[in-house]
C-alpha cells in the first residue's frame, strides 16, 4: 500500500492527483508488533520466575 505524498490519500499504485507515491505501513501492524514484543517479554519473565 502507498500513500500520496502530495494529498495524503492512501493509494494502491498512483494517486490521481499526480503526487509521488510513498510506501505506507498501516500503523496497526507496528503497534501490534510492539505489544507482541512486550507480551513475549512478560511471558518469558513469568516462566523464569516459576522455575
Ligand atoms: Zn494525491
Amino acid at each position: 500500500m502507498f500513500k500520496c505524498s502530495a494529498c495524503g490519500k492512501y493509494i494502491l499504485i498512483q494517486c490521481t492527483c499526480g503526487g509521488k507515491a510513498v510506501p505506507a505501513e498501516p500503523p496497526k501492524f507496528s503497534a501490534a508488533d510492539k505489544y507482541g514484543k512486550y507480551r513475549r517479554m512478560a511471558k518469558s519473565f513469568n516462566y523464569a520466575k516459576n522455575q
